[in-house]
């Protein structure tokens, strides 16, 4: 989808599903991560994998790492196909620990550096407290928040300790005002939250910055179906968010983008919230949220 123009705001183009851009118009410098490498949990679809396209178009190279090995290779092969950057697959499950170790050595023997570790990978169902699980709770504060953990300290003790570098953690604004339906997501990424500001504090003196981007309701993304997104696009649902849509995947990267660069240098321990206005107004109608759940299946 080429850029389009919406009331005097130009909204960059996207692509609903999980392929590359047919075409894109830069913002930033074409070179603005030059030879720089990314490496990039949850990689392979959605969010993740338009952060990584945006990033190699901005003439970095990437790892994408998530549980799904031939999913990740048909990414990898999309993304560099696209932008003519290098693109490695890595099968990593983020709650363990040794399996990060592995995948970041092997970054590192890949591409000898790397510059920006973008933690995207998570967790994603709608559920009310009371049918919600122990486990499926500890599930998802594992993913979201122990993966996050894990992978900042890994790649953080590898390499950034010596040479700095950006860590830039995709967020959610579901904690704002307590979500209906999401209490295993919001508070996973409330704590993500904080840790942007624990980390930031820790490790700004090794010039390691540390921030965050909080997505609203984004297009093309599995996320966005769950949440009855299309449905709720036709039957005028974005009217009440200030900027009357949803976002889409390529301005999620371009945020992302912005904090992994050198476009805000002295920028750490912040949250970047995008999502058109969407917390300060949109509903959260519980039995409204509850009749979208039942007509979904609730699983990881
Ligand atoms: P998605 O396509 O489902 O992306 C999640 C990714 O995480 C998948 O590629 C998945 O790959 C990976 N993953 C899941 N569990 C993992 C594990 N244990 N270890 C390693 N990788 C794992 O969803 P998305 O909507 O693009 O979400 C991307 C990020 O944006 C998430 O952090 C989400 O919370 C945030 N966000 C999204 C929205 C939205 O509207 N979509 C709104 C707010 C925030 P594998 O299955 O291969 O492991």
């Amino acid at each position: 989808m080429a850029e389009q123009h919406r009331k005097g705001e130009l909204v960059p183009e996207d692509e609903d599903t999980d392929d590359c851009l047919t075409s894109y118009t830069h913002i930033f410098s074409p070179d603005l991560l030059k030879d720089q490498v990314a490496f990039i949990t949850g990689g392979g679809s959605g969010i993740g994998l338009r952060i990584a396209e945006i990033l190699m178009r901005h003439g970095c190279d990437t790892v994408i790492a998530s549980r799904n090995l031939d999913k990740l290779k048909e990414a990898a092969k999309k993304l560099s196909a696209a932008s003519g950057r290098h693109c490695l697959p890595l099968c990593v499950d983020v709650r363990q620990p040794e399996n990060i170790t592995a995948a970041v050595d092997e970054a590192l023997k890949e591409f000898g550096r790397i510059d920006i570790l973008i933690n995207n990978a998570a967790g994603n169902f709608l559920c009310p407290a009371t049918s919600l699980s122990f486990n499926a709770f500890k599930t998802v504060m594992e993913i979201d928040t122990m993966g996050t953990f894990n992978t900042s300290k890994v790649v953080y003790e590898k390499w950034f300790k010596d040479h700095g570098g950006n860590i830039v953690n995709i967020s959610a604004t579901l904690g704002y005002k307590g979500q209906a339906l999401q209490v295993h997501a919001g508070s996973a990424k409330a704590a993500n939250d904080a840790m942007t500001k624990h980390l930031a504090v820790e490790w700004g003196p090794s010039g390691v910055r540390v921030n965050a981007v909080a997505p609203g309701p984004i297009s093309g993304t599995e996320g966005f179906r769950r949440l009855g997104g299309p449905r709720g696009e036709a039957a005028g649902a974005f009217q009440s968010i200030p900027l009357q849509r949803a976002g889409n995947k390529t301005e999620m990267a371009h945020c992302t983008l912005f904090l992994a660069s050198r476009a805000s240098s002295y920028v750490t321990g912040a949250i970047l919230v995008a999502d058109g206005g969407s917390w300060l107004t949109s509903a959260n109608d519980v039995s409204m949220l509850l009749g979208i759940a039942s007509s979904k299946s609730a699983k990881l």
